[in-house]
C-alpha cells in the first residue's frame, strides 16, 4: 500500500509498509521545559495535540518510534529516573494509540557518543530492532534542527515542528497539524 499525498510546495510524502515513523518527545510530545529537563515524572506535560494526532498516525505506520536526548541524565540531574518517566509518559497515550519503542540517548553533548541526535546511533537501533523497517522510506519529526540533522544522516525525510516558516524543510506548528495534512485529499 502506497499513501501518496502533496504537501505544500514539497515533494509528496510516501508512506510504505516500511516507513517508520520517528518522533522527537521535548517539544514535540510533550511541554519544552526552556533551559531545563523533564528530571522527573511531575515535570512530564502531555500535549493535547498528541491524542488526535497519533490517531492519525499511528494506523499509518507499522512502526513508530520515540528518540530523545536525556543529557540531563549525565550532567547527573535527574530525580525520577527515565525508566520511570517513559513509563509515566506512555501510561498517559492510549494503549492502541502506544510507540513501539522509546530509545534514548543518556549521553552528555561533549561525549561524542554516536547515539545523540544529530547521529545516526538511535536510528541504526531501531533498525536493528526492527529489520523490516526502511530508513529512507522513513520520517523524523522534531523540534529542533539537530532533528532534522539526524533525519538527514540517517537518510530519513524530515518534518520541523515550529511556530515560525521555515524554507528548509516541510514545517508544521504541531505533530497535529502534520498528520492532519497527512490524511487531507
Ligand atoms: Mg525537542
Amino acid at each position: 500500500m502506497i499513501i501518496q499525498k502533496q504537501i505544500m510546495n514539497s515533494q509528496p510524502f510516501l508512506i510504505h509498509n516500511n516507513s517508520a515513523l520517528f518522533i522527537d518527545r521535548d517539544g514535540v510530545l510533550n511541554k519544552l521545559r526552556v533551559n531545563d529537563y523533564v528530571k522527573q515524572i511531575s515535570e512530564l506535560e502531555l500535549l493535547p495535540e498528541v491524542y488526535p494526532a497519533l490517531k492519525i498516525l499511528r494506523p499509518l505506520f507499522k512502526r513508530i518510534f520515540i528518540v530523545t536526548n536525556q543529557q540531563g541524565i549525565g550532567k547527573k540531574i535527574m530525580i525520577d529516573s527515565i525508566d520511570s518517566i517513559h513509563s509515566h509518559l506512555l501510561s498517559l497515550i492510549a494503549n492502541e494509540l502506544l510507540p513501539d519503542k522509546i530509545y534514548h540517548c543518556p549521553h552528555l553533548k561533549e561525549l561524542g557518543c554516536v547515539c545523540r541526535k544529530p547521529n545516526t546511533g538511535m536510528a541504526l537501533m531501531a533498525k536493528n530492532d526492527y529489520p523490516e523497517i526502511q530508513l529512507t522510506h522513513s520520517f523524523m519529526i522534531g523540534d529542533s534542527i539537530s532533528d532534522m540533522e539526524f533525519a538527514k544522516n540517517s537518510g530519513m525525510r524530515p518534518i520541523f515542528i515550529s511556530k515560525s516558516e521555515n524554507n528548509e524543510f516541510p514545517t508544521f506548528t504541531s505533530i497535529l497539524d502534520f498528520a492532519i495534512a497527512l490524511i487531507k485529499k
